[in-house]
């Protein structure tokens, strides 16, 4: 998905953006001030402090009208170093309520954001695995980060922004009228003089600069092409040099005059911004001195040093302002993408009479189940089996037959459509999540190993496991002898996904983590990829002993972990075709004989040969 733009992302929306508007209707207000709502007393506190700074800030304004009239003019030390003082005291003062409100916007802002962030983590952790094969990994991670930190940024800069400008505003406009509602008329109207041009340059700018992104993107992209060995193979053998130099050099033109034009647009706004931001105050001057030379005027030179100052200060907050629906529409749709993962519907989760046995058994049962995970294609066509606890079924196919699917119903990773799937006699549905997944264990064909070290992967089955227990497990899955040759022994670190150990090492140790947990039901999804024969027949050797004594279920690849099953099934096309012994399918002369010929006959020559 392509990135957009956060709050600082630029002053004006993006097409994009304009055609993805949130609508902003009374429940997303409602849902996003209830973030704010535990907060609501900082949020007091920082709007106390944000009127309070922003008075501060314009308090020296307005004395500067005293020390001009009081002490300047009227020759007074006394007054002149009072109000000199006072001025910079209530600087000093507003900065440091300045710094206050900073530490308590941030402090809400990074607080708001932790609610969100965990609600957010524990709800996508409670999605079924449907979400995480059909949603990109990076944009779930994007809404985690980016937009979770843009709308920190909403909460900590833009809001405060927002009132602040308001205020300062308000402040300045109602300190002006007090002076003289002329001249505070007048200010006012000058007012869109610059703030209007400001925004006409700066978007002309902005697309500007816009367009000759687009332009290198290009000329990346044709250089890209052209500069490639096999592109400037295609170039040579069909002759396109000119036409390839044309194309590169149209673009190149393109560029330089969009570049001419941005900088001419920013020394242009220069030009306006310094002209218009001079010609209010020279027109406070003239009309504040004629008024100031009438008989009977009660305006004072301080007055109109006032005004000007004043004047001056509602620059900054009405340029803000006028990009408050920027920042309004992207902060809305942040928020909007966050609640729509938030809203997204738990598919997978505890019945509401869900139960709990006392002890598992392992036992499961298919009954005529159907499954597709997209409406459009089925995948399991009417599965039925039934596997007795302190027995073992292989599951053999072609690939993508539907194996890993089958299994994939039992822990609950997707419910199914039709039909029902028991474990120890109770539909999965019906039991609690946690029961069933403590009780059943799965090694998968993808090993997943965190990056830590060797007993940092094992103990995350069973985190109170004692020394002894690690052993005796690691012993049975026959990698005890590699950890012992490691120099740091069980803390050998894995590195990154177990990288740094091989694929056989990697499902061994994923073999002994899986026995240290113990389950009633054990899966193994045999690894299709091929390892060496020493590795194979030491993962052989590890599972089957455990084949033999615990109930598991095994996709098969392997002879011999086919041979250790109580019962076969074949599975083709989603449906179990044949099911039995080795050798009454073999007698079959049908799916499994053309597996045996094929997939398994390498395995059988090379152990004839033996
Ligand atoms: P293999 O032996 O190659 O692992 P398999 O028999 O285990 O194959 P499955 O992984 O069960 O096959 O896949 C069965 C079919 O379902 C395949 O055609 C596959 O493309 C499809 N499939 C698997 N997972 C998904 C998914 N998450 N979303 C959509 N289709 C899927």
């Amino acid at each position: 998905m392509q990135r957009r733009g956060g709050p600082m992302g630029g002053a004006f929306l993006t097409e994009e953006e304009k055609a993805n508007q949130p609508k902003v209707t009374k429940e997303l207000l409602v849902r996003v001030f209830s973030f704010l709502k535990p907060y609501w007393r900082q949020l007091i506190l920082v709007m106390i402090c944000i009127l309070a700074a922003s008075v501060f800030t314009l308090l020296p304004s307005i004395l500067t009208g005293k020390i001009i009239d009081e002490g300047l003019i009227g020759k007074n030390l006394r007054a002149l170093v009072i109000y000199i003082v006072l001025s910079l005291l209530v600087t000093l003062a507003a900065n440091l309520i300045g710094v206050g409100q900073s530490w308590l916007n941030t402090w809400i802002a990074q607080h708001i954001t932790f609610d969100i962030r965990n609600g957010l983590f524990r709800h996508l952790q409670r999605m079924s695995q449907r979400f995480f094969t059909s949603n990109s990994q990076g944009d779930i991670i994007t809404r985690m980060t980016s937009d979770v930190d843009g709308v920190q940024r909403v909460i900590s800069d833009t809001f405060a922004n927002i009132l602040s400008n308001a205020i300062t505003l308000v402040v300045a406009i109602v300190a002006m009228y007090r002076k003289n509602w002329i001249l505070a008329t007048l200010g006012l109207l000058v007012v869109p003089l610059f703030a209007l041009p400001t925004r006409k340059v700066g978007k002309t700018r902005w697309t500007l600069t816009r367009e000759a992104q687009e332009c290198n993107d290009e000329v990346n992209g044709i250089l890209n092409e052209t500069m490639s060995v096999s592109g400037q193979l295609l170039v040579k053998l069909f002759g396109k040099e000119r036409y390839e130099y044309n194309r590169y050099k149209d673009v190149s033109r393109r560029m330089i005059r969009l570049n001419i034009r941005e900088n001419m647009a920013g020394r242009w706004f220069r030009v306006a911004l310094s002209t218009f931001a001079s010609i209010g105050p020279m027109l406070l001057y003239l009309v504040g001195g004629i008024l100031l030379m009438q008989k009977d005027s009660t305006l004072t030179v301080g007055d109109i040093t006032v005004l000007v100052s004043l004047l001056g200060r509602m620059y900054m907050p009405v340029n803000q302002l006028l990009n408050v629906q920027v920042d309004w529409v992207r902060s809305m749709a942040m928020f909007t993408r966050i609640f729509e993962y938030f809203d997204m519907p738990i598919e997978i989760k505890d019945a509401p009479n869900a139960v709990e046995p006392q002890q598992a058994h392992g036992n499961v049962t298919f009954e005529n189940v159907s499954f597709s995970y997209e409406s459009s294609r089925q995948i399991l066509k009417d599965i039925s089996f039934t596997l007795e606890s302190g027995h073992s079924v292989a599951i053999v196919g072609p690939s993508g037959s539907g194996k890993s699917t089958i299994i994939n119903l039992i822990p609950r990773l997707y419910d199914v459509e039709e039909g029902r799937v028991l474990f120890d006699g109770i539909d999965v549905r019906n039991l609690k999540l946690d029961f069933l997944r403590r009780n059943i264990g799965v090694v998968s064909q993808e090993t997943y190993l965190f990056n830590g070290t060797v007993r940092d992967n094992l103990l995350y089955a069973k985190p109170d496991a004692t020394e002894e227990e690690l052993i005796n497990v690691c012993k049975k899955a026959n990698i005890y002898d590699f950890i012992l040759q490691q120099e740091d022994g069980f803390e050998t670190v894995v590195g990154n996904r177990g990288l740094k150990l091989s694929g056989g090492e990697k499902q061994r140790l994923s073999i002994a983590r899986v026995l240290l947990k113990d389950p009633a039901l054990l899966i193994f999804d045999e690894a299709t990829s091929a390892l060496d024969s020493i590795s194979e027949s030491k993962i052989q050797e590890a599972i089957d002993p455990i084949i033999e004594s615990r109930t598991s279920i095994l996709i098969a690849h392997r002879l011999s972990t086919i041979l250790a099953a109580d019962e076969i099934l074949v599975v083709e096309d989603g449906r179990i075709v044949e099911r039995g012994q080795h050798q009454e399918l073999l007698e079959k002369n049908g799916v499994y004989r053309l597996l045996y010929e094929t997939q398994f006959g390498k395995e059988r020559t090379v152990q004839e040969m033996i």
